[in-house]
């Protein structure tokens, strides 16, 4: 059995430091940026720019609903160079790295990074069916991923795309190849390959999704494959909750692409083949917690009578919208020729 199974939302989002971290970057998301300097944008995954009235606004950010792919989105949105310093100085950010990273650190590795190389391994076996030399992650951080991939493939060679500086030094004293930039600039000095390139959970961070799957593929050798890990606006959870998703937070998630607008924007960025895999656990309960919470929510009928049914029920419940792309955490694995 997976490690996996065992995963709950309180394992990795303490629900007091989380509810503090959540206050911080509403508060952020109204103060730091300078609105002026905000721009518009289609939809990153289809180009539409055309948008249902389901749009809303969350924090002084307003999120578009894409009319076409039904993906949504925060428009206008902070430059690139606003979200930088974003990242760099804002409160929440430093209490995100300082006080959640750090006293998360081992149940993430435990609940988050072994299951997400238990899936890649699974992927990789069962799917592609060739073993990769080269292994890029791309937002290595500390390089916990690519050093545990090593323990189980001693002859892989690692590769680290990491724009801290620290962190990228941690990845060095590992032994790695780094590249300490973003991947869109390293994409395009052209020197980092990986025949299996894996970036978990930045998608829905990032300024340009356009520019950023593009690099994706560019650093994806060819034969090779890309996995990607990400929030989908598909899943169950995200559906019911909308704007009251915790998810869904601005400045931090910008992009919450649909199976059919991430199938349009990785095949445009070069990929030849895309699979939409959403293996997730933890919509029914988030759903579940949220309630709990208090939020309230206008639940058909039916919906409601499904979240009365006992944790039986709700576990085929959660099965199901896994394996039919409804669950809102999703793995993408791309193919180059
Ligand atoms: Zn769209």
């Amino acid at each position: 059995m997976s490690a996996v199974t065992a995963i709950k939302e309180e394992e990795i989002r303490p629900d007091d430091l989380f509810s503090k971290f959540m206050d911080l970057s509403a508060n952020d998301a109204k103060n730091f940026f300078d609105q002026e300097k905000f721009v518009d944008v289609a939809c990153p995954a289809c180009g539409s720019a055309t948008t249902t009235s389901n749009g809303f606004e969350k924090f002084g950010f307003c999120y578009a609903h894409c009319d076409r792919c039904g993906s949504i989105y925060a428009s206008p949105r902070p430059s690139p160079e606003e979200l930088l310093r974003y990242y760099a100085e804002s409160a929440s950010q430093r209490f995100w790295s300082e006080k959640i990273l750090k006293q998360t650190e081992k149940k993430r590795k435990q609940s988050i990074i072994l299951p997400a190389l238990e899936r890649v391994d699974n992927i990789i076996k069962n799917i592609v069916g060739k073993t990769p030399q080269r292994i890029l992650d791309v937002g290595a951080a500390n390089g916990t991923f690519l050093s545990e991939w090593k323990s189980r493939h001693l002859e892989a060679q690692l590769i680290a795309i990491e724009p801290g500086a620290k962190a990228a030094q941690k990845c060095r004293d590992q032994g790695m190849s780094v590249f300490e930039g973003f991947v869109e600039d390293e994409a395009e000095k052209g020197e980092a390959q990986g025949d299996l390139v894996t970036c978990f959970e930045v998608l829905e961070h990032v300024q340009n999704p356009e520019r950023f799957t593009k690099a994706l593929c560019e650093v994806t050798a060819p034969g090779g494959v890309a996995i990607i890990s990400c929030l989908g606006v598909d899943g169950f959870d995200i559906q019911l909750l909308w704007e009251k998703s915790r998810s869904i937070m601005p400045p931090y998630h910008l992009n919450f692409l649909s199976k059919q607008g991430m199938e349009i924007i990785f095949t445009k960025a070069g990929f030849n083949k895309v699979n939409i895999l959403t293996p997730g656990r933890l919509d029914v309960q988030i759903v579940q917690k949220s309630i709990e919470r208090g939020i309230s929510l206008e639940l058909s009928r039916f919906e409601k009578l499904l979240l009365s049914r006992g944790e039986e029920t709700l576990q085929a419940f959660q099965k199901f919208l896994a394996n039919n792309a409804l669950s809102s955490h999703v793995w993408i694995v791309c193919y180059k020729n």
